[in-house]
């Protein structure tokens, strides 16, 4: 059941209401299929509670600030059965499903990785061509593990199963049976121990709708030893930051953060970490850009730069940062007939960027 009504203790304290909310996020507590060392079900909770003490709001890496540039609701943890991998999926699935249906974009935090199957079992649904950016140590690509279809180290595959060829892109591989790494690329694209061509594949996604899966255990255990399968030879905290920067103007639909075990690293590192790493994902998923400045931080900025914005030489808001779901909800409202003052001051933004995105995309 997925509480709408409000919780006592959320992530960073972001208390958008449900309805308000662009994004909801929920805790999906589940380990029961953990191959080596147990204790994901305590991440989402960790994360709340880390996140009270040990991390600002405001990130000077893009400039914005959780408080005031995104709108947040935290439905707190989902009751899942232990030991019950596919009860526990229905349930992940109802709640999904029950969050774009009222057209919010679900952010779950695991729990183990087998947790993003009901995720996309929900969004697949919904987004015809739906593909998944999925950044790991393992490839997850087994048909089965130990005789069980449904584990953390098959989750992959049945994704696979549901989306088919060309779905699923996977970046900073480094473990898993050789069978999973001898994939045609027709079938699932696959970056071996870095994330770098993220970037490209990005854009050629185009508009597609895209479920972003982060399994934690992509970064170098020197960063994150708080997960159950550690992997020497990962990614650094700045290669995954620039991965994020990638994924502005991705259709993002859905994503996850899964893996951190907080019970395996004594010093909290970990779970700081990935409260961390949690906000500058929903600021990358958020809007917060100001018209008529340079739009971004020095970190987003060479990114920005590269691209060439014709935004700017007619002296227009830069909305090249705008994601994809605000600009739907731009042309959703629009063509509800709202004027396009009406719509900028709903949306909090500058009526000149309501303007410039219905010139570039008119609704209908
Ligand atoms: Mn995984
Ligand atoms: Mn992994």
């Amino acid at each position: 059941m997925l509480n709408k009504n409000g919780n006592i203790q959320n992530f960073l304290g972001l208390n958008a209401s449900y309805a308000d909310a662009r994004i909801v996020l929920i805790g999906a507590p589940f380990d029961g299929t953990t191959s080596n060392r147990p204790g994901t079900r305590f991440a989402p909770a960790a994360m709340r509670g880390e996140s009270a003490y040990g991390i600002e709001s405001y990130s000077p890496y893009q400039d914005k600030d959780l408080t005031r540039d995104s709108k947040v609701y935290d439905a707190g943890d989902l009751v899942l059965p232990k030991g019950f991998p596919a009860l526990a999926l229905d349930v992940i699935e109802e709640s999904v499903s029950q969050i774009i249906e009222d057209g919010k974009m679900p952010l779950m935090i695991g729990g183990e990785h087998l947790v993003t199957l009901g995720a996309v079992r929900a969004i697949a649904k919904k987004n015809p061509g739906l593909c998944i950016i999925h950044l790991d140590a393992h490839a997850d690509m087994r048909d089965e593990f130990f005789g069980e279809s449904l584990s953390h180290a098959t989750v992959m595959r049945r994704c696979y199963d549901i989306l088919g060829d060309g779905r699923i892109f996977q970046f900073g591989i480094r473990s898993g049976g050789r069978e999973e790494f001898v994939l045609p690329a027709s079938q699932v694209f696959q970056q071996k121990f870095r994330i770098s061509e993220l970037g490209a594949i990005a854009k050629k996604l185009g508009g597609a709708p895209v479920y972003f899966s982060l399994d934690l255990d992509v970064l170098d255990p020197s960063v994150l030893p708080g997960t159950g399968t550690p992997e020497a030879g990962g990614i650094s905290f700045e290669d995954l930051f620039a991965g994020f920067l990638c994924l502005r103007g991705v259709n993002i639909v859905g994503c996850d953060i899964v893996e951190l075990a907080p019970n395996l690293d004594a010093s909290g590192v970990s779970t700081a970490t990935a409260c961390k790493l949690l906000r500058e994902l929903i600021l990358v998923l958020s809007p917060g850009f100001v018209a008529g400045s340079a739009a971004g931080s020095a970190a987003g900025s060479a990114a920005d730069s590269a691209r060439e914005s014709p935004a700017k030489e007619r002296d227009l808001p830069d909305i090249s940062d705008m994601p994809a779901v605000l600009r739907g909800e731009i042309k959703s409202l629009k063509s509800k007939g709202l004027a396009n003052e009406e719509i900028a001051r709903s949306l909090k933004l500058p009526k000149a960027a309501v303007d410039l995105v219905l010139e570039l995309e008119p609704p209908g």
